[in-house]
């Protein structure tokens, strides 16, 4: 259970004063500077959980570099860093580029304190979509420009900014075994639905729509073999996506509201966390 039992008592003071601040103001996890040294597991879902024995993605290695080293971010259960290390070396062969990782985990995973509310268990990547042809150097690594393909007000392809090496990379991504879904903007999704004109369209039902991710694509990788306290996500429906669903995204103008009073929003049930990462804290 690691060398931590010693000094839990101070350490549980001060995640006491933190976990009774705001959500938004500190995440305990964040006070975490290593890996726990117990057997590598994903625990919980990907918005509520934990990774036991995280493994941390080396700043650099062949065909990526990490983003924003200094959040701390670049820890993943051992798949991922795997994944990533495949990927890289494909991107790097076969579109001649290198890829940019955003965020992937805490050391022990948990909560960030700010940004998406997923990346808890060391399963979640995200890789950017600016390709480095040139290696970046460690000041534009630590502020990083991103690169946007979407027009977000007219719902459209920066055609400009998209490169072909953008379909290549997120089919690559997404023929991946351990991978589960990946996430684009709908304007992606399109894009690569237009694309695709072979008849292997089964990658394509793991590229889901989602707002946001338009200057990243966020990998998510099934849960590993090793680790049975991990939550699986229900699979992404048949088909390509690229029908109904995908046109269902596309804003609409709206039509005139109707005078009716709002109704009120429902509060939200606070989440209850794992037991094995609330353990995982009280280690520390
Ligand atoms: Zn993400």
């Amino acid at each position: 259970m690691g060398t931590g039992h010693n000094v839990s008592k101070p350490c549980l003071l001060i995640l006491s004063a933190l976990m009774a601040a705001p959500a938004s103001l500190a995440s305990p996890w964040e006070q975490v500077t290593t890996p726990s040294t117990q057997p590598s597991q994903a625990i919980g879902s990907y918005a509520n959980g934990c990774l036991a024995g995280g493994a941390s993605l080396p700043l650099q290695g062949q065909g990526y570099q990490v983003l924003r080293s200094q959040r701390a971010r670049y820890y993943g259960h051992p798949e991922a860093i795997r994944f990533i290390e495949r990927l890289a070396a494909q991107s790097q062969q076969q579109l001649s580029t290198n890829i940019l990782i955003g965020d992937i985990s805490l050391p022990q995973g948990g909560r960030f304190s700010s940004g998406h509310s997923s990346h808890q268990t060391g399963l979640d990547i995200d890789i950017w979509l600016r390709l480095a042809d040139r290696m970046l150097t460690n000041k534009q690594l630590a502020e990083p420009q991103p690169l946007s393909v979407v027009n977000l007000k007219q719902y459209q392809l920066l055609k400009d900014n998209w490169d072909e090496r953008h379909f290549e990379l997120v089919k690559l991504a997404a023929n991946d075994q351990q991978v589960a879904r990946i996430f684009v903007h709908p304007v992606i999704k399109q894009k690569l639905c237009a694309t695709e004109d072979g008849q292997q369209r089964e990658w394509l039902r793991k590229v889901r729509p989602w707002w946001g991710h338009h200057y990243h694509m966020h990998v998510r990788l099934k849960c590993p073999q090793d680790s049975q306290n991990c939550k699986p996500q229900a699979e992404p429906p048949s088909g390509d996506g690229c029908g109904a669903e995908l046109a269902s995204w596309k804003p609409q103008p709206k039509p005139a509201a109707p005078k009716v009073a709002a109704a009120k929003p429902k509060k939200k049930k606070p989440k209850v966390m794992p037991s094995q990462c609330q353990q995982l804290l009280e280690d520390i």
